[in-house]
């Protein structure tokens, strides 16, 4: 899904006070929230964002007399994310020093009323993530305001969701790669007489993997075979003490019992 952006018209941004500080690349973006009660009311009601962002913005031009709002970017619960300074553009918010260091994004919670983050928030932040990343020249980072500066921002409930990666919401974890067995060596592996080499050693370092009890000494003989024909049995294949191609597979990518 593509970033849903409320450009500074569409949220009547004030003018800037002077010129931004050009922001050739970060290392990426460090998250925020407000700090203060956030209205819960906010979730169910798009223009309480859109009067929040505004009143953030009169807040660090008049209070703080800053140029502009402090932040690149606002992610509100409704998925949408509000231009701040932008792309390109030295931000505010991150500390004096850390600015040119990482984009600054605010979620829309604070640490009052509207304190854990909703879905949309998340999603809001990531979409701003890769847009500054495909658009700002923005690196890999995400970390939180706290994160080298004294500061409790984001708060626990989005700091701990940045600790964690910055998941996407809902998002299910890509299942593990199947296990894939190395090539088949091209050689039967079976005894008698004893055979030796790094193939048997690498079969037998798999049984032992697999839970058999198993001498990992690269000489195929009777105790390899037993162990052969006991996996085979579990498997329910041929139970003739060789590895061939299928036992050499099945090694690998059977289940584990
Ligand atoms: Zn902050
Ligand atoms: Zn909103």
């Amino acid at each position: 899904m593509a970033i849903d952006l409320v450009l500074r018209r569409d949220w009547q941004a004030r003018e800037r006070h002077g010129d931004y500080t050009q922001l050739d690349s970060t290392k990426g973006v460090k998250v925020h929230y407000t700090g203060g009660r956030v209205d819960p009311g906010i979730v169910g009601d798009h223009a309480v964002c859109v009067s929040l962002v505004r009143s953030i913005q009169g807040y660090h031009m008049d209070g703080n007399g800053w140029i502009d709002i402090g932040y690149s970017f606002v992610a509100c619960p409704h998925r949408k994310v509000f231009e701040g300074r932008g792309l390109h553009h030295l931000p505010a918010a991150n500390g004096a020093g850390l600015n040119s260091g990482h984009y600054a994004v605010l979620g829309l919670v604070g640490n009052a009323g509207l304190v854990e983050p909703p879905d949309g928030v998340l999603h809001a932040i990531l979409d701003a993530v890769e847009y500054v990343r495909e658009r700002g020249n923005a690196g890999k980072e995400i970390k939180g305001h706290r994160d080298g500066y004294s500061t409790d921002c984001p708060g626990e409930p989005l700091y701990a969701w940045v600790k964690r990666g910055a998941p996407r919401p809902g998002g299910t974890t890509p299942p593990p790669n199947p296990p894939t067995a190395p090539p088949f060596p091209g050689r039967l592996l079976k005894y008698p007489p004893v055979m030796r080499g790094e193939d048997v050693r690498t079969w037998q370092q798999q049984m032992k993997v697999r839970g058999m009890e198993i001498d990992v000494d690269g000489a195929y003989g009777s105790g390899s075979r037993d162990v052969c024909l006991r996996f085979q049995r579990e498997q329910g294949i041929d139970d003739d003490g060789i590895v061939g191609p299928t036992t050499w597979r099945l090694s690998w990518e059977a289940p584990l019992t």
